[in-house]
């Protein structure tokens, strides 16, 4: 390719809509464009970037077994509503309607479908284990698009679905995909690393999210330098121990805190009661339904955990007046110890108990009375919780649960995930098998993503510098970039340039020559910001003494013979290795 027909419209300024540098870089690399809020058109260069990704993701399914297929991306809300998912993903769904006012779900995400297929076509142990993929654009009513393809309404995403007669069998094929996952990523030049996962809205009972460290990541992964440990911090646990038990005194008081409705007030004087002796009462409606939720006074609620607990469709804080409602005092002074335990034995409301708290005593809460509080309150004997479990969310610094090593944290971005999704989809949609037994059973399922135009971002948000984009070679949208210095169409300069770029693209490896009529520093910056992995310059200085330049992308420029340059430029491309 000729730098003069390839479109690569660069940009001097960063343009005011990118928050982040992948977002800046992506335009001024003259890569994508936006047509409006998380729409983005790729233009050529982009597409090429994306089609090695695609490659390499296809390429790794393939070899681990999965077949490729196409779904539509309109799809019947009926499945949706079978799935039980119309409802649960309605936030993100987008719907249209046809001419006859049908409305249609455009595909976010397939399961239903793939399921469906399954329905009909699976019928027998026989053809199982059975792993279809799909490369195709996916489409989420997302509130807020940002931070370009990162967060976007459209974008393209490698979605696979496995089906298995057995759990066993299950599990084998998900550890096919993460595999293969790990593979994908390590070989689009990303620094990544998995992670334990909570399984949210799609369900299922185990899984992994795929993460490429960057400070602007949406997620934080808490992970341990000792063992490995690695999860999301929605998923994520430590061995913090649980609140101490001290020698019980008699039954709860009531004590007068006017004006104090904050944990942090009734820490200072004149009632000095620490935070980690207090607890913290939250009222939630899941469900429609209220719930109460403590935890530690120190500790945070994970909204993720609550919803993974409680098995809630939709959770939000109660409003001042649902709660005042319900017990008679305004957030700041409330406690499950006076007026709950009633409504819990009537089941009206169910008490829900963060881990730590369990056992504690001596403890202060809120008296359900405002200006209230209660000391000396024992959890187990006042309060009638009906469920323990883990709720809070972990700081960096707590001991890690298996090796007690110091627990750290760090942003990331999430690339590709991987569900063993059981029986849900399955059973909900009636796909069925004979097993070998001679009984029907659902087929055990698992799914897995990659999210393909979010990795390419990911990739320069981590491959970048000052300059702009430092394309991993197996990724770049070409890897060499010719250069030379003067652009005399009969030069001796021109005839090797022209000479290379022969020789280069008749070894199948992707070259741009920049046939421009600009400045040597004009054109170099331009190589540079776009990110060519590997620079060769040929000047008439250099070229006096048979030379020519070589540079690797933010590396060392190196002088070799002119006629070794093709040689040189291999070696440099093998020694990368992906
Ligand atoms: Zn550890």
């Amino acid at each position: 390719m000729r730098w003069t027909k390839a479109f690569i419209p660069t940009l001097k300024e960063t343009p005011a809509e990118a928050e982040i540098t992948s977002h800046k870089l992506l335009l001024r690399a003259g890569l994508i464009r936006k047509l409006a809020g998380g729409l983005y058109t790729f233009l050529p260069l982009g597409v090429r970037v994306l089609h090695k990704v695609e490659r390499i993701v296809r390429e790794e399914m393939d070899r681990a077994g999965a077949l490729e297929v196409l779904m539509p991306a309109l799809q019947p809300p009926e499945i949706w509503q079978q799935s039980g998912r119309y409802e649960t993903a309605a936030d993100v769904l987008f719907k249209v309607r046809d001419r006859s006012k049908k409305e249609w779900v455009m595909s976010p995400t397939a399961e239903e479908v793939i399921t469906t297929v399954a329905a009909a076509e699976i019928n027998s142990y026989r053809q199982m284990p059975v792993n279809f993929y799909q490369v195709s654009m996916k489409f989420r009513d997302e509130i807020r698009p940002r931070f370009g393809l990162m967060r976007a309404k459209e974008f393209i995403m490698k979605d696979a679905y496995s089906f298995d007669a057995t759990d066993e069998g299950a599990m084998a094929s998900y550890k096919k995909m993460y595999d293969a996952y790990k593979r994908i990523f390590d070989r689009c030049g990303v620094q990544n690393f998995p992670v334990e996962a909570d399984t949210g809205v799609i369900g299922g009972n185990y899984s992994h999210e795929f993460m490429v460290p960057a400070d602007t990541g949406e997620n934080d992964v808490v992970y341990c330098e000792g063992c490995g440990y690695a999860a999301n911090i929605e998923k994520a646990t430590s061995g913090i121990p649980k609140t101490a038990a001290r020698d019980a005194g008699g039954a709860f008081e009531k004590f007068e805190t006017p004006g104090v409705v904050t944990i942090e007030a009734l820490s200072k004087a004149p009632y000095s009661v620490p935070a980690n002796r207090q607890i913290k009462t939250l009222v939630y409606i899941a469900d429609s339904k209220p719930i109460l939720i403590l935890v530690r006074g120190d500790d945070q609620l994970n909204e993720t955990k609550l919803m993974a607990r409680t098995g809630a469709v939709a959770a939000r804080p109660a409003t001042p007046d649902e709660i005042f409602a319900l017990l008679g005092a305004r957030p700041g002074s409330l406690g499950a110890a006076t007026k709950v335990p009633a409504l819990v034995a009537s089941g009206d409301v169910k008490v829900y108990a963060d881990d730590r708290l369990q056992g504690a005593n001596e403890m202060t809460t809120g008296a359900n009375e405002d200006g209230y509080h209660l000391r000396n309150v024992s959890i187990e004997r006042d309060i009638k919780v009906t469920q323990w479990c883990d709720l809070r969310t972990v700081s960096a610094g707590e001991p890690c649960a298996k090796c007690g090593k110091s627990l750290k944290i760090r942003r990331a971005i999430e690339v590709g995930h991987v569900f063993k999704l059981g029986t849900k989809y399955s059973e909900k949609l009636n796909a069925t098998f004979l097993a070998e037994d001679g009984s029907r059973k659902p087929s055990v399922m698992g799914c897995y993503g990659i999210g393909v135009t979010r990795t390419m971002q990911a990739i320069i948000e981590q491959c970048n510098d000052k300059d702009g984009i430092v394309w991993p070679i197996s990724v770049a949208p070409y890897t060499v970039c010719i250069t030379p210095l003067a652009v005399a169409p009969d030069s001796a300069v021109m005839q090797v340039a022209e000479s290379i770029y022969a020789d280069l693209t008749a070894k199948g490896i992707d070259v741009i020559l920049d046939d421009r009529d600009e400045r040597p520093g004009f054109k170099f910056k331009d190589a540079d910001l776009v990110g060519f992995p590997i620079r060769v310059a040929i000047g008439e200085k250099s070229l006096a003494k048979g030379e020519v330049e070589i540079k690797r992308r933010g590396g060392e420029m190196i002088l070799v013979k002119s006629d070794d340059a093709v040689a040189k430029v291999a070696e440099l491309i093998a020694a990368a290795g992906n």
